[in-house]
């Protein structure tokens, strides 16, 4: 088994998106990136490659790379979970908890978790996915963080 840990935080700005886990969520502001900026996939994408020690998603996908410009964040964690089967591993849990003031996540955690399972080919058990304010706080009021850790299983 092998252990892993990620950590990602974006800026909310007007005029962009805001997207989880792969799923859209009406607010007036949304993430500021090179990518569509879906903090809790880049923490989950890092937490897999820092399990398989092979770096993080800057090396993989660098912002510098205009390929990547607007990238589809769920794409891309397809690419690291293909890579994380080539060196012979499932996934055998996932934990993440997503910190945001605004808004209210609980109505999408499902959806989130069902993208995840897709994404991964696992069943909805296998993936948490939680939030949690900053009590005002820290740099949550102007942004979103998200933290995960994964499990990954050699296969036999
Ligand atoms: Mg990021």
């Amino acid at each position: 088994m092998k252990i892993g840990f990620g950590y990602d935080v974006h800026r909310l700005v007007e005029g962009r998106r805001l997207i989880l886990c792969g799923a859209e969520i009406p607010y007036e502001l949304g993430l500021l990136g090179h990518s569509d900026a879906d903090v809790a996939v880049h923490a989950l994408m890092d937490a897999i490659l820092g399990a398989l020690a092979l770096g993080d998603i800057g090396k993989l996908f660098p912002d510098s790379d205009e390929k990547y410009k607007d990238a589809n964040s769920m794409e891309l964690l397809g690419q690291v979970i293909e890579e994380m089967h080539k060196n012979g591993f499932t996934l055998g849990n996932l934990d993440m908890t997503i910190v945001a003031e605004k808004p209210k996540l609980a109505p999408y955690i499902p959806q989130m978790r069902e993208n995840l399972a897709r994404a991964f080919g696992c069943d909805t058990s296998k993936i948490s996915v939680k939030a949690t304010t900053e009590e005002g706080l820290g740099l949550a009021g102007s942004g979103i963080g998200a933290y995960a850790v994964v499990m990954l299983e050699e296969n036999p």
